[in-house]
This record gives structure tokens, sequence and C-alpha cells, in this order.
């Protein structure tokens, strides 16, 4: 009785702290609404994508480069290096990102996390984060655990959606786009041929979609007979750019469900249909109309939503 009644008092005098949590699968525009958004609010973003908290393959991992950033600060982007340290775990990215939120609240500025993997996210929000409990086995048979998700921060969360078929359209457009601008020669850069490409190996980094698939295409194309290995060479990078399409898009179909898991699970994840704008891009229309849909149905309502969650 009497701890529950100081815990209250304590809860009165230090209401949660804020936080805008952008939620969405890959490629959905996430990196682009979080500067906008931050530029708006006076934020600072904290990365929750798995392999971009890593040092290193800034393209294959598709970091939102710097000019881009507009000057926001960005946290926990580009900064553990993969093999020092050995691969983040979620325990790990909730003390991390969980200090960063204190920092940037006690700067008076709006944190903002930003990045595709959900189980780093629900790490770090959960008011008790047990290692043991993976939120999103759907396999038992036991109903969901609506107190696994209760949140320690007061959040608001928007989830930048875009209809699977548009989506799937534009990934494979991007990844053409990624490889014409240097992810094969970063790929290439980054394979060590001493190492064991083993499965047992794709720790950290070495988990980032693009180079298991390309690690199979360096070793098998060292030098060799020129006529042959041209048609073997063409023949592995077509299948290495082949595996990474799919597995992107197979990367945005989990992201997708583990979203709706926690919808259903009593996150109060407010949807921004991104679908226009994205046929748009995909539809070759003028940047600046893609742009204007984006601001209409995208960061027009978000900042609306924003809004009305700061002045609570
Ligand atoms: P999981 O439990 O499957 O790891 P998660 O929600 O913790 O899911 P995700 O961000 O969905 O993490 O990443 C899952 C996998 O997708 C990564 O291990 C990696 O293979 C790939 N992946 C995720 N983000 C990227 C990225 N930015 N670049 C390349 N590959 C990525």
């Amino acid at each position: 009785m009497e701890f529950s009644s100081s815990a209250a008092r304590r809860h009165r005098h230090h209401p949660k702290d804020k936080l805008l949590v952008i939620m969405g699968a890959t490629g959905t525009g996430k990196s682009r609404l979080s500067v906008e958004l931050a530029t708006h609010f006076n934020g600072e973003i904290i990365n929750s994508d798995k392999m971009q908290v890593y040092k290193g393959l800034d393209t294959t991992t598709n970091k939102i480069p710097l000019d881009d950033r507009l000057g926001v600060p960005h946290h926990l982007l580009g900064e553990v290096d993969s093999e020092a340290h050995g691969e983040l775990t979620r325990s790990e990215f909730r003390s991390l990102a969980g200090k960063a939120v204190s920092e940037i609240t006690a700067r008076r500025k709006l944190p903002v996390l930003a990045g595709g993997s959900n189980s780093f996210i629900h790490a770090l929000l959960v008011d008790r984060f047990d290692p043991e409990y993976d939120v999103f086995d759907e396999r038992s048979d036991q109903p969901a655990d609506s107190s696994k998700v209760l949140l320690r921060y007061n959040c608001c969360f928007l989830w930048v959606d875009v209809s699977l078929r548009v989506l799937e359209d534009y990934l494979l457009k991007r990844v053409d786009d990624m490889l014409n601008s240097g992810m094969f020669d970063e790929l290439a850069e980054f394979y060590d041929p001493e190492e064991d490409h083993g499965p047992a190996n794709w720790t950290g980094l070495r988990k980032a979609i693009g180079v298991p698939e390309f690690d199979r295409y360096f070793e098998r194309c060292r030098p060799g007979e020129k006529g042959e290995w041209d048609r073997v060479r063409r023949e592995a990078y077509e299948e290495a750019v082949r595996e990474i399409k799919e597995n992107t898009c197979q990367l945005a179909k989990r992201q997708i469900g583990k979203i709706l898991r926690l919808k259903k699970l009593g996150w109060d994840l407010r949807r921004l249909d991104a679908t226009e704008a994205f046929r748009a891009v995909m539809t070759s229309d003028s940047g600046k109309r893609c742009s204007e849909i984006w601001e209409r149905q995208v960061l027009e309502p978000s900042v609306k939503i924003v809004k009305r969650f700061l002045d609570e």
C-alpha cells in the first residue's frame, strides 16, 4: 500500500518522457519522414534499424546520406563496430537507445525513434523487458500476453504503410539503384577470402541483405579462363541480385507482420498510407508531383498527429 501510493506520487511528479516512434517496412520512407518531423518539432533521431547501427556498408544497408539528414543529429547510426563488438543484442540496444532518449529529453528536444527493426523497437519501449520472451513468436498456442507490450514512454506511433504490391515493385527497383550506386564495390571490399563464409559466421553486419548473397558470387568468381568465366560470372551475379530482391521483399512482408502483431497487442499505431506517393515514383511522374502527394498524404497528417500529441 505504502509502496503503491509513493509510486503513484512519483508518477505524478515525473510523467513519462514523450517519444515519437516511426515504424514501417523497409523502403517506405521512414528516414525521410523522421528528418522532416525532427526539423519541424526540434527533434533528434535515434536509429532502430538493426543493420544500420553498425559501422560500414552504408549503401548496402541504406543509411540516410549525410546531406539528407539536414543537420538533424542522428544517434546509433553507424556507431557500433560489428567486428570488435560482435552482434548488438536487444538488451544492449535497449540500454543504448534508452540513454539516448534521456539525453535528448534533457536537452528539451523531441526524441524520434525511426527504423525497421521491430524487435529493437519492442525491446526499447516496453516497461519490463524480458530477453527470454519473443513477442513475435506466434507459434505457441498461448494467447498473446499484452502485459508484455506496456510502455515505459509516452509514445506517439506513426506507421508508414505502402500497399505490398506497390512496395515490392519499388523495392525491386531500389535494389537496382543501389547496385548502380556503389553497392557491388562496397560488398567486394567487405568480402574477405580468408574468412569462413558459412551460415555460422553470419552475425552482426554480415547478416545484412547483400552480404551472404554476394559472398557466394565472390567465392565462385575468382579469376579463371576468360570466356567461360564471363558466363559463370554473369550467371552468379544475376543469381545474387535475384536473391537480394527476393530476400528484401520477404523482409518487408515479415516486418509488416510484426507491426500488425504489435497493433493487435494494443499499440496505438496511426497508419499513414504512402501508397499513392510511391505509385507516383514508380510511374516516373515528376519528383515534384511525388513530393506533393507525400506532403499531402503523409507529412501533413503526421504533423497534425504529432502536434496534438505534444500539446497533450
Ligand atoms: P529478426 O528477429 O528477424 O532479426 P528484427 O525485427 O529483429 O527481425 P529486422 O530489422 O526485421 O530485425 O531485420 C531482420 C533481418 O533483415 C536482418 O537480420 C538482416 O538480415 C535484414 N535487414 C534488416 N535491415 C537491413 C538493412 N538495413 N540492410 C540490410 N539488411 C537488413
